[in-house]
């Protein structure tokens, strides 16, 4: 039987080119700036993001980090989104670990409103509130359903931020599904932020990694940061090669990624299920399960039984991922199977 997964977008392996790009990348000591692989994997992602430099990072999680440490200061506040990653599937890594003291904001439209972020910054004189330094943008918007937030909504943020003097940090996990829904090239969000965190392990296909962008100051800190997490690396390179493979060639195709999410959208609709965000914006599809499922862990595992992997996010709340390694047929397949389970 074959296995569809559609747990993650990070489930994908790398390809066969992708593999071959690794085995024989050009390697050195990356600590000492020698590994060529990774310089021009961070040349490339600083011209492509329009940033000075960037650097790379072991998973999302440490580049968001990383930024929040280079950017903030223990008892300092941080503003994000309720729903945004950094707050639920980073372990507090802002508080435990950057020592910044969060404030949540209302991010259902899958970025918080203008008129929330002056009031939460508490910008005043009041000796009893923290400084506010860092706010901290989503997009894609993961928990919201894959909401791409369109770059004028982004700037219009983006910009209040700056306009109360915050560094502007984007957790651009996503970024590149979110400009190839609009469109765009990704500076149109890049531009508006001090730093970018997006994952070349995701819908781009590399086995891990993600960049970190900014300044050449900021990137400077981030280093330092970074060697003090322990995510400074050695011959990086093997993975760096993944990576520039994956900004080469996988990005344009996400759009294939963003009409499977779609299909599945409307096939699942077709049969009545309650299918979240329609239309479908990029590859993330949600739906809730209806009173007459059981429980999530009898859904989910009638559906592995069949061949079909998927994740339930939160209770009764489930989420499939389109991604390179599955196509329309698998999309067709797995609508299938969860008509069919739903309906005994
Ligand atoms: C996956 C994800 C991350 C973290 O990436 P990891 O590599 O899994 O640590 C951060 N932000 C968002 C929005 C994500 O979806």
């Amino acid at each position: 039987m074959k296995i569809m997964d559609f747990r993650s977008d990070t489930v994908t392996r790398p390809s066969e080119e992708m593999r071959k790009a690794m085995a024989y990348a050009e390697v050195g000591d990356d600590i000492y700036g020698d590994d060529p692989s990774s310089n021009a994997l961070s040349k490339y992602t600083a011209e492509l993001t329009g940033k000075e430099a960037a650097i790379y990072a072991c998973s999302g999680t440490m580049g968001n980090l990383i930024s929040f440490l280079a950017a903030g200061r223990h008892g300092e506040s941080l503003l994000a989104g309720k729903r945004s990653h950094v707050w639920n599937a980073e372990v507090g890594g802002f508080s435990a670990v950057a020592g910044l003291c969060p404030y949540p904001l209302d991010d259902d439209e899958g970025i918080p409103k203008v008129q929330d972020i002056e009031p939460a910054s508490r910008a005043d004189n009041n000796i009893h509130h923290p400084d506010t330094t860092i706010l901290c943008l989503e997009n894609t918007h993961n928990y919201t359903g894959g909401i791409a937030v369109s770059p004028e909504r982004f700037a219009e943020v983006a910009r209040e931020g700056h306009r109360l003097g915050f560094h502007v940090h984007l957790d651009g996990a996503r970024i590149f599904n979110a400009s190839v829904y609009y469109g765009v090239d990704v500076k149109e969000f890049t531009k508006e932020a001090d730093s970018i965190q997006f994952c070349l392990s995701k819908g781009l296909g590399a086995p891990m990694g993600s960049m970190l962008c900014g300044s050449h100051e900021f990137i400077e800190k981030a280093k330092k940061a970074r060697k003090r997490l322990g995510g400074a690396q050695r011959q990086l390179g093997i993975v760096a090669a993944a990576g520039l493979y994956a900004l080469k060639n996988n990005i344009s195709r996400l759009s294939e990624d963003h009409a499977n999410g779609k299909l599945l959208c409307e096939l699942l609709i077709n049969g009545g299920v309650c299918v979240e965000k329609v239309p479908n914006m990029t590859n993330m599809v949600f739906f809730s399960l209806t009173e007459s499922c059981p429980s999530d862990e009898i859904f989910v595992n009638s559906c592995s039984e069949r061949g079909l992997l998927l994740n339930a996010l939160s209770p009764r709340r489930i989420r499939l991922v389109t991604h390179l390694d599955v196509d329309r047929e698998d999309v067709e397949r797995a609508a299938s199977i969860i008509l069919e389970v739903i309906s005994q």
